[in-house]
């Protein structure tokens, strides 16, 4: 095995809270083990454009408490491109890399595997993303954050809602996973949950609302997933007006709030795991994988796996939903 003399360290894709604190672990991990760690800004962009910087263990003071990435993350259309991954290879080859550790996505996580695969430069990937959708890790870094924010924003709507007879719809982040509004809808204790993973239709939402204002309850709160294929938070909204005059229908899109923020204790702490392991996989000679947290030991997938495989929800979790809403 040769031996690991530099590392690259680049944040790419969604930004996520925590990414900092990921960083920050890569980084002194390479520093306590003699290698030099190199950071990367803006994701794959930086790569393409040659913007590298040489860290220090007090480059990355101050940041494990801070939201977003100090790496800045992008978008980089280039790189999907062979030649843009060529030339990215090019100023990773004279700069003395080593290896990647690239947080991030699976979208990072895909450009990961191709120059490892097209340049034989070694990659490990760190889960980075508030949508907890990434498979090989019970948690990915940021997801823990965002759920305390969303329970917290709820909190409040649930004091508006209560003081009238309103019915709030709150959309939440997750495209192609429930798991935010699931784990959300239950800790608020929403009296809908609606997620991508188990399409409800509009006629038993209301035969639920209907439910719950026979039982009772004069307010209610609906966490909706983005990817819910019910036409979209403003549209059920009407339709709900329609059929309940009275109720106050309400739409609140929590959005990019759910990104941003202080990372909880949790996510600082699995940043730092992961981030130490990513390093000391490239040591132990593994590359081409993620590596992430299961069953409360970390483990490593290949990123083709990690790419291609989905984290199902917990359909238990469901069930507990609709008993303690009752
Ligand atoms: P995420 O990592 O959060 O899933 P994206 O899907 O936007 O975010 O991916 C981040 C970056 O990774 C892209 O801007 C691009 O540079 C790179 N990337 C994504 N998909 C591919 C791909 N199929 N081939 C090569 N690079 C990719």
């Amino acid at each position: 095995m040769a031996e690991l003399k530099k590392v690259g360290v680049l944040t790419s894709g969604g930004d996520a809270p925590g990414m900092n604190a990921a960083i920050r672990a890569a980084v002194r991990s390479c520093i306590f083990y003699g290698i030099e760690p190199v950071a990367i800004r803006e994701g794959y962009k930086g790569l393409i454009d040659n913007d590298l910087e040489v860290m220090n263990a007090r480059s990355v003071a101050n940041i494990i408490n801070q939201g977003g990435t100090f790496l800045k993350s992008a978008r980089c259309a280039e790189f999907r491109t062979p030649e843009g991954r060529a030339k990215a290879f090019a100023n990773a080859k004279a700069a003395g890399l080593d290896g990647l550790v690239v947080i991030g996505g699976d979208g990072s996580f895909t450009g990961a595997m191709l120059i490892e695969k097209e340049h034989g430069l070694p990659c490990v990937g760190v889960p980075g993303t508030i949508d907890n959708d990434i498979f090989g890790t019970d948690f990915t870094i940021g997801y823990d954050t965002a759920l305390n924010t969303v329970v917290e924003a709820i909190d409040k709507i649930r004091d508006t809602a209560t003081s009238h007879n309103r019915l709030f719809l709150v959309e939440v982040m997750g495209r192609d996973a429930g798991f935010i509004a699931l784990n959300t809808g239950i800790a608020a204790g929403a009296e809908q949950i609606l997620i991508p993973e188990e399409q409800k239709s509009v006629n038993e939402l209301m035969d639920d609302i209907a439910n719950s204002g026979r039982a009772g309850k004069t307010s209610s709160i609906v966490v909706v997933s983005e990817g819910d294929k019910s036409g979209g938070v403003f549209e059920l909204a009407s339709k709900i007006e329609d059929s309940f005059p009275d109720y106050d229908v309400k739409v609140t899109v929590l959005g990019h709030t759910q990104r941003g923020g202080k990372p909880s204790c949790s996510d600082r702490v699995l940043a730092s795991r992961l981030g130490v392991a990513a390093v000391e996989a490239l040591r132990e000679g593994d590359s081409g994988v993620m590596v992430g947290v299961r069953n409360q030991q970390v483990v490593q997938t290949p990123l083709e796996e990690a790419i291609s495989k989905h984290n199902a929800i917990d359909k238990a979790l469901l069930k507990v939903a609709e008993i303690v809403t009752v």
